[in-house]
């Protein structure tokens, strides 16, 4: 297993092709991955160190590898608990054999919603039930971290609120996730264009903007970049739409140049059971080019985009969708002020230089 050269082993479920961006800004790693995401090119992971991997292959690494730290994912995801069980037992395992020579456990949270919620909502179960069903596995994984950044303030609330305490706490820092402004070429905006980037799936809210999108005016332009379960509803909607296009699932270098092109950038998350908006992967990178942000109050960085001028919205009341788009476009942040904002490096990549110091 040549892990050696790699300073970080990162365990990862489910990979995407805005990773390898990502990966490429991190402290260098090997990633071992399992499952690829709706949008996963890996010809984006050129000079990387990515492989796909089993649950076997990854405890081997993680009983044997000399990396020097970690990474896992978060133990908020209840269907990766039996591999998370398995992977954080052997660190623990391999820690108590070799206290000195095994790596530190490090983990990135951005999930703001307990285990306990989703099941108490998933099952109908009294949410203190839950807890009590579920506090002992979540303690035991969050105690194998030696390290924890949480991405946003929701996340750490959330992860408080079934932990209480514990015996074993790690080390924590709390680091609000925001990008820094892209490296693109200046953005040269289309007059009143707003965009959509994501899975084309119900808890986006895509249905939701749909149905808004019947209230707005002719001269207002709505690009959808995605692909997804509702691909075809929304491909036979968009068709019949003057002012509405969509590309399905097209490169990244094209996903940049729509968000150099877009003033808006809509994301209306709803909550589902067992699921909650972390932050938002368009949201942020609306930001990263400039663009205003309409949201709903799921995402973490709710209190954030709300205070920089950027506008929270009530996904169920199409009205209101259209009157904050409006709002947005009208008399939202300039993108000068949007960028403005934002730290001089993406905050993902301050709390791993904080995970890996
Ligand atoms: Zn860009």
């Amino acid at each position: 297993m040549s892990t050696a050269a790699k300073k970080v082993l990162r365990v990862w479920h489910e990979t995407r092709t805005s990773h390898f961006e990502l990966l490429k800004r991190l402290t260098p790693s090997t990633l071992f991955y399992a499952s690829e995401n709706y949008s996963f090119d890996i010809r984006e992971a050129t000079g990387l160190d990515v492989r796909k991997r089993g649950i076997f292959a990854t405890t081997w690494a993680v009983l044997t590898g000399t990396h020097q730290y970690v990474e896992f994912n978060e133990p908020t995801m209840l269907k990766l608990w039996p591999r998370l069980l398995i992977y954080t037992s052997a660190h623990r395992a391999r820690r108590a054999f070799d206290r000195k020579g095994s790596p530190s456990a490090i983990l990135y949270a951005i999930d703001n919603l307990p285990p306990d919620a989703a099941i108490a909502d998933t099952f109908r179960l009294p949410r203190r039930f839950a807890a009590f069903l579920v506090r002992p596995f979540f303690r035991y994984m969050f105690a194998s971290f030696d390290r924890v950044s949480f991405g946003s303030a929701g996340a750490a609330a959330a992860y408080a609120s079934l932990l209480r305490t514990t015996k074993t706490t790690p080390e924590i820092s709390v680091i609000p996730q925001l990008p820094s402004p892209c490296s693109c070429p200046d953005a040269i905006a289309a007059p009143r264009s707003v965009l959509f980037v994501g899975a084309l799936e119900h808890r986006k809210g895509i249905v939701e903007l749909m149905k808004a999108w019947e209230l707005m005016d002719d001269d207002t332009r709505l690009t959808i970049v995605g692909i997804g379960p509702l691909t075809s509803r929304v491909q036979a909607w968009a068709n019949a739409k003057p002012n509405v296009r969509i590309l399905i699932d097209p490169p990244r270098d094209q996903v940049h140049q729509e968000y150099r092109r877009a003033e808006v950038v809509v994301l209306l998350s709803k909550r589902v059971p067992r699921w909650r908006e972390q932050v938002g992967l368009p949201i942020v990178e609306g930001l990263s080019h400039g663009c205003v942000v309409v949201t709903t109050s799921e995402t973490g960085i709710a209190d954030w985009l709300q205070a920089e001028g950027h506008f929270l919205v009530d996904a169920a009341n199409p009205a209101h969708v259209v009157d904050a788009v409006n709002s947005a476009l009208q008399c939202g942040p300039a993108r000068i002020e949007v960028l403005g904002s934002l730290p001089t490096e993406h905050t993902r990549v301050t709390s791993d230089r904080w995970l890996t110091r």
